[in-house]
């Protein structure tokens, strides 16, 4: 087929779509900021259902697996008294008969070795101007003409913004932040999930086998949006260090390698809504499109799945972007609706409001795990969504055409 794709952002969405698009044999580009892919930064994610059976099918099941987290216990940490422990497989297999929870670093690293080889990948560049007829400048590069564009270059999209505007117009604040920063590896246990939380805050920290750093997460609340520069680190590990600090020794531990850490990601928890994600040769695909929130919505397994199923409509439609991008997006129209209520409510009992809210959250994940399966599944729920939904979605055969 000889039509040129090219996909801006190469994370998971990028990585995935870029593998169905060749495999369906498309002429496919990925053009990446970053300067090679970003190995380091970032927390576990989770894989449901359909995006375990899509990695399966793109023959990367096994190796998904043999990178999955292991984290299986998690102990909440109390000033003066012993930890509490709660069985997390429980609460897994509550949300998902498929569940894998993996670093985001590493399932890029998979996802983008499957087509390394047969796909154009230009990392240290970005899209500056798209016109309708395709042409296509960039920040580095010479001028190109692609069929189509497609941005999956995350909850900040530039190709959104290029093609829609300004990202004010299509998010909403869900009252949060997340941050997330690489500290020493004994300073986690493989395995162990180690949490503190109090009202308006949860950090923690874990570790895996297979990783030579451990990962310390900190999630908090505001009822305003901060104040703050994307790209001004310094202060925003004020900010996790004012709201984290002595709290509890361990956590302070964590606080101490804020300056030196290596890897430091931040964002606020944003959903995105917007009526399409497509405009002429345009569209957009994963967190650029429909993010329901980092860290409350399934944002991965959402990227996964959206990948595939716009790389599915447009073989199917035989490179027709106008029956294409339609049918994606009606394709994907319940799994985004779902998501963004998940997220919402999730955002809300994740991070407690109040000390009796961090006492429910532990007392109550402790009574989930000690409920038989179908009425541990029955709880699973946020803002009347359960997680489980990403179960239900199908993902249908679009090589049998
Ligand atoms: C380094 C990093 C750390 C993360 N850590 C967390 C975390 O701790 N918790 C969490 O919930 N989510 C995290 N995320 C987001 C998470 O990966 C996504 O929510 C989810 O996996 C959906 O993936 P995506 O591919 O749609 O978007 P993303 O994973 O956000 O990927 C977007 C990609 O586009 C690239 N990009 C951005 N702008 C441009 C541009 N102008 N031109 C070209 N490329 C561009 C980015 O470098 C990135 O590779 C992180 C993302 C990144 C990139």
């Amino acid at each position: 087929m000889d039509v040129k794709v090219l996909v801006s952002g190469a994370s998971i969405a990028g990585p995935v779509l870029a593998y169905w698009l060749n495999r369906y044999g498309f002429d496919v580009t990925v053009v990446e900021k970053a300067p090679e892919l970003r190995k380091t930064g970032g927390h576990a994610v989770d894989l449901y259902g359909p995006a375990m059976e899509i990695s399966e099918r793109m023959g990367v099941g096994a190796a998904v697996k043999d990178l999955a987290t292991g984290t299986d216990d998690m102990a909440v940490l109390r000033n003066d008294r012993p930890a509490r422990h709660i069985d997390l497989r429980k609460i897994y297999e509550a949300g998902s008969d498929k569940h894998v929870e993996i670093m985001r670093d590493d399932l890029s690293g998979i996802y983008f070795d499957t087509a390394r080889n047969d796909v154009e990948y230009v990392f240290s560049d970005s899209i500056s101007e798209i016109a309708e007829d395709g042409e296509v400048a960039f920040d580095n590069g010479p001028t190109r003409k692609f069929d189509l564009v497609i941005g999956a270059d995350g909850l900040h999209s530039n190709v959104r913004r290029l093609a829609f505007g300004p990202e004010s117009d299509y998010s909403s604040f869900l009252g949060a932040y997340l941050a997330v920063q690489s500290v020493p590896r004994d300073f986690g246990e493989p395995g162990m999930y180690k949490v503190y939380t109090e009202a308006g805050l949860l950090t923690g920290v874990y570790g895996a086998e297979h990783l030579d750093d451990a990962r310390a997460v900190f999630l908090f609340r505001t009822e305003r949006p901060l104040d703050y520069q994307r790209k001004d680190i310094p202060l925003q590990k004020d900010f996790v260090r004012e709201r984290f600090a002595d709290r509890h020794p361990e956590v302070d531990r964590w606080l101490t390698e804020l300056d030196g850490t290596p890897a430091f990601y931040f964002d606020s928890i944003t959903q995105l809504s917007m009526e399409t994600w497509s405009k002429g040769r345009v569209s957009l695909v994963g967190d650029a499109g429909y993010c329901p929130g980092p860290a409350v919505g399934g944002s991965t397994s959402l990227a996964v799945y959206g990948a595939y199923v716009l790389a599915g409509e447009l073989a199917e439609a035989g490179g027709d972007h106008t029956k294409a991008y339609p049918a994606y997006e009606r394709a994907m129209a319940e799994a985004v609706e779902k998501s963004r209520s998940f997220a919402r409510g999730a955002a809300k009992s994740i991070i407690p409001g109040s000390r009796f809210g961090s006492w429910a959250l532990v007392n109550g994940a402790r009574l989930v795990t000690a409920m038989p399966g179908p009425i541990r599944r029955g709880l699973m729920k946020m803002n009347g969504a359960s997680i489980r939904f990403f179960d239900s979605l199908p993902v249908k055969d679009y090589e049998r055409r």
